[in-house]
């Protein structure tokens, strides 16, 4: 999914508000989805750096880790990421910037591809214990 920053860049401060909602299809080791992502977004244009944050929802298939039936949850992430300006950092120390905050490139035809950001924030926002109801029996049977 890309968005063209084109208007946004013209000017520092510029801000922008979407909503979508899209439809993606990743391989089906890492998510599925059974809705489409809905997508509240604000982008501002900072000067050095665009920044987004909102809201990514959807509803993905799991599948139960005791009884291995596949069952629905609501699934929701914040986003917030940052595109640099200019891939040159310049004046570091400036920003707070650690090590391990990666600030995502703006591409050459001042679009941004969200795709694959809302996909690591929603694996992230998926549960550590898979569970279709918390006190499933699991297999029956089988112990
Ligand atoms: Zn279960």
């Amino acid at each position: 999914m890309k968005i063209d920053l084109t208007e946004l860049l013209q000017k520092v401060g510029n801000e922008a508000d979407l909503a979508e909602e899209i439809t993606v299809s990743w391989p089906e080791d890492s998510l599925t989805l059974t809705k489409p992502i809905r997508l509240d977004l604000h982008l501002v244009n900072t000067g050095s750096s665009v920044l987004l944050t909102g809201r990514a929802e959807t509803e993905a298939e799991l599948e139960c880790s005791r009884c291995l039936k596949k069952y629905r949850v609501p699934l929701a992430a914040d986003l917030e990421e940052e595109f640099t300006l200019d891939p040159v950092r310049q004046g570091a120390g400036e920003t707070e910037l650690h090590a391990e905050d990666f600030a995502s490139p703006i591409d050459p035809d001042n679009s941004i591809d969200l795709a694959e950001i809302i996909r690591q924030d929603l694996l992230l926002a998926l549960p550590i214990k898979t569970l279709c109801q918390q006190n499933c029996q699991g297999i029956k049977g089988e112990e």
